[in-house]
């Protein structure tokens, strides 16, 4: 059997670190065809030594300049870079995990080639749902751990008997927390989330719930789920990655170990099954596992992800965006952990949704609302 060629968008992150660990351990499954990065060019330099890669792109120009490959060739940068990389058709599969909605054009390229599209990159459907499931739904693997479970539980099932999607969210280090609480909130204790490893921008969203709001945008368009048909379950043991019901009132549940490796290494796999070194879910010790709603008064980000997402259009992009400058003002200690769900409502209130069915559509909104947050922050 060929191995499976994989190309690594994000490649220095963690879950591009992470997906790396899974090549490493199935060399005979998966062969490591590109990989790209934004600025850890030496991270990336180390990494195409070690898997012999000689396909290469770094999304910030000024550092491609700084560097070569190991060949002595240069790298090429830019956005464009990474685009070129995704769609030129050396992978039967991209991983895409760059951060922020700078991912769109990465996940249109790929799904322009004829490679499958494993979407770690959230803000990508968020921005441009329309675009990319338009493109080749069936094409789109999730590499979000909700969104691979639920991938999971359809396995085999009639698409028109799924009733409902329940969204498991761990809660965030906040959970709990009374608005007054979050006031006065550090970066530091905002990046310390009690399940899950991940990079910083996502720990921020986990946080504010504004990450399940993303997520919520992105069932919707992976599912086909209406949004009265989406709910969240603050679940914070994370062991029951997400649940589908079906019209005769059955639920099947996705449990497992909190380890992205797992729905990473799926979406490699799919829809056969390789071993991890993971520790299994041991029901014997495993005590109780609890479930409550969600608190929309501390979490606000969670119902204007709802609100962008029934309003559609451009409206998702928009919310997307706004709170992505906001996150990034946030971590650069330039502003409260309070004003990101205010920064956000704001740039929300003040634009007129458009269609969002082409990609400059989605990209004008995107910027209009980056501006429009920063000139809020100043
Ligand atoms: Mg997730």
């Amino acid at each position: 059997m060929s191995r499976l060629r994989v190309a690594i968008l994000g490649s220095t992150g963690s879950i591009g670190r992470q997906a790396l660990e899974v090549a490493d351990r199935h060399p005979d499954k998966v062969e490591i065809v590109a990989l790209a990065a934004n600025t850890q060019a030496e991270l990336l330099l180390e990494q195409a030594a070690r898997f012999g890669i000689k396909r290469l792109a770094l999304g910030d120009e000024t550092t491609a300049r700084a560097f070569a490959a190991p060949d002595g060739s240069p790298i090429p940068g830019g956005r464009s870079a990474i685009e070129t990389l995704a769609g030129e058709g050396s992978a039967d599969l991209v991983l895409n995990a760059l951060v922020g909605a700078a991912g769109l054009r990465a996940s249109i390229a790929t799904l322009r080639s004829d490679a499958r599209l494993a979407l770690a990159n959230k803000e990508s459907l968020v921005a441009g749902g329309e675009i990319l499931t338009s493109m080749g739904l069936d094409r789109i693997i999730p590499v979000d751990s909700e969104h691979s479970a639920i991938y999971q539980c359809l396995i085999g099932e009639r698409p028109a008997t799924v009733s409902r999607i329940w969204l498991t969210a761990s809660g965030g280090p906040f959970r709990g927390a009374d608005p007054a609480r979050l006031k006065g909130v550090t970066v530091g204790e905002a990046l310390a989330h009690p399940r899950w490893t991940m990079g910083p921008k996502i720990t921020i969203d986990s946080a504010t719930m504004m990450n399940k709001g993303l997520e919520v945008i992105e069932a919707h368009h992976l599912f086909d789920v209406g949004y009265d048909d989406i709910d969240v379950v603050v679940h914070p043991q994370s062991c029951v990655h997400s649940m589908v019901e079906f019209a005769d009132g059955s639920v099947k549940a996705h449990l497992g170990a909190t380890d992205m490796r797992i729905p990473i290494q799926f979406a490699f796999s799919c829809p056969d099954r390789w071993n991890t070194p993971t520790p299994a879910v041991n029901f014997l010790t495993i005590g109780s596992l609890d479930f409550e709603p969600p608190d929309p008064t501390t979490f606000r980000c969670l119902d204007l992800a709802f609100a962008a997402g029934r309003t559609g259009g451009t409206m998702p992009a928009v919310l997307n965006a706004a709170n992505e400058i906001a996150v990034a003002a946030f971590l650069a200690g330039q502003t409260e952990f309070n004003t990101i769900p205010a920064i956000v409502e704001r740039v929300m209130e003040v634009h007129l949704p458009d269609r969002a069915d082409s990609i400059e559509t989605v990209e004008t909104a995107d910027a209009w609302a980056r501006q429009e947050a920063a000139s809020l922050l100043r």
